[in-house]
Parts: C-alpha cells; sequence; structure tokens
C-alpha cells in the first residue's frame, strides 16, 4: 500500500495552488453578492487546462488518470475561494464532458469536446424535473420520433450552467412503458428551436454558478443527436455520477485544508482572558474534529479514485466518500464560524459564504439521504 503522490503529482498541485491563488480570487465577495459568474474565471481555468484535466489528448486534454485529476480538484477547492465557479466547471466535466467521452460517437466526440475543454463551448446536464428530483428515473420529459429526429417536451429545474450553455444533455423517456428503459440522453445545442432557459434561480450558497430552469416545447432534435442509444439514460447518468461524486469532492477537501489552515492561524493570533484562544480546550477540540474530518474524508475519496482507476465501478464507495465528505465539509465550516466567534459570521471574513456554498453539497449528486440508500444497498436493504 503507497499513500504518497508521485513528484509529478505533487509539482502538479502546487502550480494549480499557485495559479488558484494568484487568478481566481479576484472580489469574491463582490461576485457572491451580485450572483456573477466569473467569465474571466473560466477562461483562464481552461486556458491552464482544469477543463480537460482527464480528456484524451486528441480532444485537447491532458489524458490524467483520476487520482491525479482527484488531485488537481483539491488543489483548485484549496486556491480558489469562489465554490460558484468551481462548482460550474465540476458540472461541465463530470456531466457534460465525461458522458460524451463515454457514450458519444466519434463525431460527436470531435464536434463537442474540444470546444468543451478549450472552455469556448459550457455544458450542462438535465435531468431533474419539478416532479422528479431524487427518484430521477421517473421523469416526464417526453421524446417523440417523428421522421428522423426525436421531439422533445418537458420541463427541468435545478440545471447548473443553463443560461450559459452552449450544449446540454437532455434527459427524456422515449417509451414510457418501459420505465427507465426508456430514458434517452439527447446532445441539445443552445438556440436550437424550443429549448428556452425560462428562469435564473436566486440561492442560498454557491450564488456564482447559475442555476435556471429550463423547459423543452416541441424541440426537435436530430436522431444523430442521441447520446449512446435509446435506453442509455440511466448507464450514462450513474457513469456520470460515479466521476462526479468522487471528483466534485476534491474540491470541499481543498476548502476543507484551507479551513483549517485559517482556524489555526486564528487561534493562535486570538486572545481573550490573557491567552490565545486556541489554548482553550474547547477552541482546540473543535480543530482537531476539523483534521479528523478532512484526513478521513480525504482517505475516503482518494480510495474511492485508486479503485475507479484500477478499472473497477465504487459505485459504494463513490456514495460513501460524497456522503462523508459533504456533511464534514457543512460541519467543518460551522466550526470555522465558531473559531473565528462574531467574525465567523461576518461576510468579510469569508466563512459564512464557504458554510452557505457547504450545504449544497449534500443535495447535489444525490442528496445525503441517497447515498445511504445506496451504500445500504449493497448490505440488501
Ligand atoms: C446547487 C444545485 C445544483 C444542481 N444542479 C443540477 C444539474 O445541473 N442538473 C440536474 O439535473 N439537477 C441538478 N440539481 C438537482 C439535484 O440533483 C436535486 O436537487 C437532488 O437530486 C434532490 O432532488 P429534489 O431537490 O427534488 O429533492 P427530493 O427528491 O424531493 O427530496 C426531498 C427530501 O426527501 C428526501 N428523500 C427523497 N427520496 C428519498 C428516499 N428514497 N429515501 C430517503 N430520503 C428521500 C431527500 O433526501 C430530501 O431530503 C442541482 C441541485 C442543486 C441544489
Amino acid at each position: 500500500m503507497d499513500f504518497a503522490f508521485t513528484d509529478e503529482q505533487l509539482a502538479y498541485r502546487k502550480s494549480v495552488i499557485q495559479f488558484a491563488q494568484k487568478e481566481l480570487n479576484h472580489d469574491v465577495i463582490g461576485a457572491d453578492l451580485a450572483e456573477e459568474f466569473s467569465w474571466e474565471g473560466w477562461k483562464k481555468c481552461a486556458a491552464f487546462g482544469i477543463h480537460g484535466l482527464p480528456i484524451p489528448e486528441e480532444y485537447g486534454g491532458s489524458g490524467a488518470d483520476i487520482v491525479t485529476t482527484l488531485a488537481g480538484m483539491e488543489a483548485l477547492g484549496y486556491g480558489c475561494h469562489d465554490n460558484g465557479l468551481i462548482f460550474s466547471i465540476n458540472a461541465h466535466m463530470w456531466t457534460s464532458e465525461i458522458p460524451l467521452l463515454m457514450f458519444g460517437t466519434d463525431e460527436q466526440k470531435k464536434k463537442y469536446l474540444p470546444k468543451l475543454v478549450s472552455g469556448e463551448m459550457v455544458g450542462a446536464h438535465a435531468i431533474t424535473e419539478p416532479m422528479s428530483g431524487s427518484d430521477a428515473y421517473s421523469l416526464r420529459t417526453r421524446a417523440e420520433r417523428r421522421g428522423d429526429g426525436y421531439v422533445l417536451n418537458g420541463s427541468k429545474t435545478f440545471i447548473t450552467n443553463a443560461d450559459n450553455a452552449d450544449l446540454m444533455i437532455v434527459f427524456a423517456n422515449v417509451d414510457p412503458a418501459r420505465g427507465p428503459a426508456g430514458i434517452t440522453g439527447f446532445l441539445v445545442e443552445k438556440g436550437t428551436p424550443g429549448l428556452v432557459v425560462s428562469r435564473k434561480l436566486q440561492k442560498m450558497g454557491l450564488r456564482t454558478s447559475p442555476t435556471c430552469e429550463v423547459t423543452v416545447t416541441d424541440c426537435t432534435v436530430p436522431a444523430a443527436n442521441i447520446l449512446g442509444k435509446e435506453g442509455s439514460g440511466p448507464a450514462i447518468f450513474t457513469a456520470s455520477m460515479e466521476w462526479e461524486r468522487i471528483c466534485i469532492m476534491g474540491g470541499k477537501i481543498g476548502a476543507m485544508q484551507r479551513l483549517l489552515e485559517m482556524s489555526v492561524k486564528y487561534a493562535g493570533e486570538r486572545r481573550q482572558f490573557g491567552e490565545p484562544i486556541g489554548k482553550f480546550s474547547a477552541v482546540s477540540d473543535r480543530i482537531a474534529e476539523m483534521d479528523v474530518r478532512l484526513e478521513a474524508g480525504r482517505l475516503l475519496l482518494y480510495k474511492a479514485a485508486w479503485l475507479k482507476k484500477s478499472g473497477r465501478h465504487p459505485i459504494r464507495e463513490a456514495a460513501i466518500a460524497k456522503l462523508f465528505v459533504s456533511e464534514a465539509y457543512v460541519q467543518s465550516c460551522l466550526d470555522a464560524v465558531k473559531v473565528y466567534g462574531g467574525y465567523g459570521y461576518m461576510t468579510e471574513y469569508q466563512i459564512e459564504r464557504e458554510l452557505r456554498d457547504a450545504v449544497a453539497g449534500t443535495i447535489y449528486s444525490g442528496t445525503s439521504d441517497i447515498q445511504r440508500k445506496i451504500i445500504a444497498g449493497f448490505h440488501g436493504l
């Protein structure tokens, strides 16, 4: 067993941290208040190679394995304080690029992947609907075969990147009688008649990442734009979630490391009753708990990534890691607020935003309850 990163991975992590700290933290407080997506940050990350990390070189990516990719995402989460920007990049990578890479035809991959990798195109993934969230496969959007195309009708909600998206993977059922076996992913390009991004939603955290409602009304998509084949929807969704649940949490581990370091520093500098507050066990215990969560979460995530790199499908391990890290991140944000006292509650110290951003992690990519359901399923329950 070897827990060490290679020299190349260490050097890469360092370069991502330096890049992120230097380039991505301009007025994050203001952007959060204004709910502003950072196009500048998006382009810089794409140019640095983040968007194409795990994508093969023939499509403009770096072809990094999942462990190296995770190390890069962790470093990004450590260096970049704009969690919304990181979230949008993650949605683009794991639920647009990866499904295309795994299920796309050569033609589809050549057409879209290089532009997604370069950041010229933004990807989105639309499965959730007003009446189907956790029970994603009960979706009501229909795709009816007509001539050499499909006509899509339905509505989607909570779609990340939708108002910026050039390419959206829209899930619809071609034959409700077949249940989940009828669910199919369609590549729908921006500007396709009938595709409407209807409303941008205001939210608690990740406010720099746009989240929107989307409708498709008599939206005709050529048959060539099916991803995989009719009925591939559940396989596409499962593959995306396996990548996403591991890699999206990498940024959270980076953020937890940052919070821990900030809290240690603050506990050493802030004095009350004539002593640094870190001398009070109530404060140092909190910091110790933050460290335990960080260490355990990191091990769970890299174990899941290592299993995937070894050719296995770590569905259980990814669910365990996602559940643990997302909940641990919220708890560590709460602990950091407590270490900072009243200052932790104030916007300028940037911990209250971190807490608001953290809560979303217990909902997207399957709620914590759904991760527990998946894990229990491996025990026949
Ligand atoms: C910031 C953000 C970004 C998102 N981005 C996207 C996106 O890009 N594309 C997309 O398609 N979707 C996206 N989503 C949607 C997300 O996947 C869903 O919100 C999530 O799956 C939960 O669905 P729901 O909100 O309808 O809640 P519901 O499924 O209605 O759940 C409500 C509550 O019931 C619980 N519950 C439901 N079923 C069970 C069960 N069987 N056992 C135990 N508890 C259960 C849930 O855990 C939750 O506590 C995003 C969500 C957020 C918050």
